[in-house]
């Protein structure tokens, strides 16, 4: 009766007035994740079907560690919804992902259990969509003998709690798409609880939303290590309040000991915030080193006024795998979501977006210094001309991503 009908996507879902579950704002999220699914899913029948012809020949101890399991979708994917509310992402899952064997759309809520069931059968999708009223934590770890091909953690706030049933109910070479929306805990604001939820200690950084998307990453990769598992980020997307990773996970107890060369811990001046990033492993080889850093009461060696603060360890690894995000701005082209042209927009700075980690903005290094802020074109052709490379990140707009050693930075500063 008091039901309003909302259309997103190809799903239509009924919404009571006064639902708590429908977030509009999360449109650009839900059609981010239908773009990925959609690509993965094209991937994942493509890569089974190679496999199948793979299998004969010589193979690492790696991969034939991969190899033992069984795909475990023949005909299709099968992907876990675990905090589903109103069932809509399902839906669009259902209605806009190729090659989708089943999903699970699941909360604990009754309530929103209820309108899951009201909006499967509006949306005539009760073949592929199974309802699902449990903690989403026993879900996945239920599911550890039948993985998931793809497992979507949407939680309000932060996603910690659910990691550790995720990696595990994940199949080799599965997607894990995470959600998390405690930017101010992320973001620098409250360090303590940073490290008691994520394990990492957080700064206050104007690159604070890709250190967000980088204390993430560690946290998972740190729990995917337990089970012999490692990941490798497809994208990692920082937009309005949130941050979304999209990761795959796969088996392998060699690749793990990559784990430390992927993560380090960041010093950040206390007066000119200069960041220096410290690997936590150094690959040699097939051997790693321990590194040596510099004491954090070290004067810095830009500013030569000011000790550090230290914080991590963060996910150092890249964000994103450039031809999957390649594949991605070709396969949206015929999608036509509702906030594709953002879409669009957000993928082509990633796809710029050098592999080095964080970034300084522009406005923020000026007023250190107390100089006025310069042309962003004229600052970046500084530091091309000094045979650097820079570039935007996406997480911000007047972000100066460069390889350039923050001495030359400072040099080019020096000389406005
Ligand atoms: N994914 C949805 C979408 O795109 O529309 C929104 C999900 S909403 C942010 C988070 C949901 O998680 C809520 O519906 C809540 O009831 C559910 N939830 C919270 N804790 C849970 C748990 N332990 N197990 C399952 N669901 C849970």
């Amino acid at each position: 009766t008091n039901c309003k009908i909302i259309k997103e996507g190809q799903a239509e879902i009924l919404v009571l007035e006064k639902n708590v579950f429908y977030n509009p704002v999360q449109e650009f999220n839900r059609d981010l994740s239908v773009a990925v699914l959609n690509l993965f899913a094209k991937e994942k029948h493509q890569e089974l079907t190679d496999k199948e012809n793979k299998k004969s020949s010589t193979i690492e101890k790696d991969e034939k560690e991969n190899l033992q399991e069984q795909p475990e979708s023949q005909n299709g994917i099968r992907i876990l919804e675990a905090l589903s509310a109103t069932g809509l992402r399902s839906i669009r899952y259902a209605k806009e992902v190729p090659h989708v064997k089943q999903i699970i759309a699941n909360d604990i809520s009754e309530k929103a259990v209820e309108s899951i069931k009201k909006n499967i059968l509006h949306n005539k999708v009760e073949n592929l969509i199974t309802p699902s009223h449990e903690d989403a934590t026993m879900v996945m770890y239920e599911s550890r003998k039948n993985r998931f091909d793809a497992v979507d953690l949407d939680p309000y706030g932060c996603p910690s709690i659910f990691l550790d049933g995720a990696v595990q109910s994940v199949s080799n070479g599965g997607l894990l798409l995470v959600t998390a929306t405690d930017m101010a805990v992320l973001a620098g604001n409250s360090p303590e609880t940073c490290y008691v939820k994520y394990g990492a200690v957080s700064l206050k950084s104007k690159c604070c939303h890709e250190m967000a998307l980088r204390i993430l990453l560690q946290h998972i990769s740190s729990h995917a290590g337990r089970y012999g598992r490692y990941i490798v980020p497809q994208l990692s997307i920082s937009v309005d309040f949130y941050i979304r990773v999209f990761v795959r996970v796969y088996s392998g107890q060699i690749k793990c000991k990559n784990n430390t060369s992927n993560l380090g811990m960041i010093y950040q001046c206390k007066g000119c915030e200069s960041m220096t990033t410290q690997p936590l492993g150094i690959k040699k080889g097939n051997a790693y080193r321990l590194p040596t850093g510099p004491p954090v009461d070290q004067i810095c060696k830009y500013c030569k006024n000011h000790k550090h603060h230290i914080g991590g360890p963060i996910w150092l690894g890249q964000l994103h795998d450039k031809l999957f995000v390649q594949s991605l701005v070709d396969s949206i082209d015929d999608m036509k979501l509702g906030t594709q042209k953002r879409l669009e927009g957000v993928l082509n700075v990633v796809l710029e977006e050098l592999d080095t980690p964080l970034y300084y903005a522009l406005d923020r290094v000026m007023s250190i210094v107390r100089c006025d802020t310069p042309a962003m074109v004229k600052f970046r052709s500084a530091l091309l001309n000094a045979g650097y490379q820079v570039s935007y990140s996406h997480a911000n707009k007047i972000s100066i991503k460069t390889d350039a050693p923050n001495d030359i930075i400072w040099d080019i500063v020096r000389a406005w």
